[in-house]
């Protein structure tokens, strides 16, 4: 379904990631790690369209499209769904309003009391006060909430693949459950759904078990395995494993 093939990309001159080669079939559960700084965000906005980053090279299809050359907006409408590491706060825009828009380009006409039941079934579904729903997006939100708020657009969108940046940094234990959950509910809804979790950490990956495992190093994927791979890393850490691998 969306296949990345010897992807480069550089802001201004600097060169972020070098060949990247990735591809995600239809239901699968892809988790990329790596250490920080090694180009996993960057590869989470060059897909969706971040106008910093500038392919230099390779291409990417999202069921057969070409999705390098379609705007942000069309990405999203052809089922890309990103949900950033750092949710940004965007006082003045109303979550109703801003989730109302969102739904209407993907699905159509619904209606604020069709959008709002919807909505507070998945706040519901992620144990999130209802009070919430009435703020501006993101505004006061802990970064918990914020995660939470991500996930309720994942439920709400219906995507056919959803990125998922760091969406476990940062929740207690309790709410870590809780997007699980969210992530497993999905799933069930759409079987077709694909994931592509960036995470540091295996604990996400015991409630979401994973068909692969990528590592990133500099910029490129240097290893690719299945859920031990992560295992592996959780215990021994990047270098750990870069020893063993040798
Ligand atoms: P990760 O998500 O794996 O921690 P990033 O993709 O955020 O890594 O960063 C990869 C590299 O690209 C880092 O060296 C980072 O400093 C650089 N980088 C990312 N975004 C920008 C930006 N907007 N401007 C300058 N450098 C950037
Ligand atoms: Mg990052």
């Amino acid at each position: 379904m969306l296949h990345i093939s010897n992807l480069s990309v550089s802001i201004d001159e600097l060169s972020i990631l070098n060949n990247v080669n990735l591809n995600i079939a239809p239901g699968t559960i892809h988790a990329l790690m790596g250490p920080n700084g090694s180009g996993k965000s960057s590869l989470a906005l060059t897909l969706m369209g971040h106008p910093t980053y500038k392919v230099r090279d390779g291409s990417v299809c999202l069921d057969k499209k070409d999705l390098l050359s379609l705007s942000v907006h069309k990405r999203a409408q052809h089922g890309l769904f990103l949900s950033f590491q750092q949710p940004l706060e965007i006082s003045g825009v109303p979550i109703a309003s801003f989730l109302k828009a969102s739904y209407e380009s993907m699905h159509g006409h619904i209606t604020p009391t069709e959008l709002k039941e919807k909505v507070l079934f998945y706040f519901d579904l992620l144990n999130m006060d209802h009070a919430l729903f009435y703020r501006n997006l993101h505004e006061g939100f802990s970064g918990g909430q914020k995660k939470k708020l991500e996930m309720v657009q994942l439920l709400l969108l219906k995507p056919k693949i959803a990125i998922l940046d760091e969406i476990d940094s940062g929740l207690d234990v309790d709410a870590l459950q809780d997007v699980a959950k969210g992530l497993n509910f999905a799933r069930q809804e759409n079987p077709e759904l694909s994931l592509l979790l960036i995470t540091h950490y295996q604990r996400i990956l015991n409630y979401i078990k994973p068909d692969h495992v990528h590592i990133m190093q500099k910029g490129t994927i240097s290893t690719s395995g299945d859920h031990c791979l992560a295992q592996h890393i959780e215990q021994h850490g990047y270098d750990g494993y870069i020893d063993a691998a040798n």
